[in-house]
């Protein structure tokens, strides 16, 4: 499997890990865009948002959970942003399905 987040899941690409469980870890991006950048990814390797069928439901639900778990425990408190980029259009550059956490600024809207 040559998927770079599956290798960081697999512990052979160093990571920074912020929060794991059996159906989920969690990351410190390497290039943050904000004080907060976490990465929260389904250790089932799944290509993106498009590729989650049926089954994946509770998983989905799940990753949702956890990313809302890592924002209490860093105190994001004022705020936060999930982030779900899908595909080419959506600038999807990893093809791991993968939340972002952001926060820890004002952040601005709508993206670009
Ligand atoms: P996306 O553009 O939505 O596919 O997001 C991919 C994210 O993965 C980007 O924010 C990158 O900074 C991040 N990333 C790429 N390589 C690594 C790595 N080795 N460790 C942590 N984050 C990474
Ligand atoms: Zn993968």
């Amino acid at each position: 499997m040559s998927c770079l987040f599956c290798k960081i899941i697999e512990g052979k690409i160093p990571s920074t890990a912020v929060y794991q469980d059996d159906l989920g870890y969690a990351f410190a991006d390497v290039n943050p865009k904000a004080p907060v950048h976490v990465l929260i990814v389904p250790r089932e390797h799944i290509a993106s948002l498009d590729e989650a069928n049926k089954d994946h439901r509770a998983l989905l639900g799940h990753l949702l959970w956890a990313a809302a778990e890592i924002a209490r425990n860093k105190g994001l408190n004022k705020g936060y942003r999930i982030v779900v980029n899908t595909g080419e259009d959506g600038g999807q550059t990893v093809d791991h399905l993968h939340l972002h956490l952001l926060g820890g600024r004002q952040l601005t809207w709508p993206p670009g």
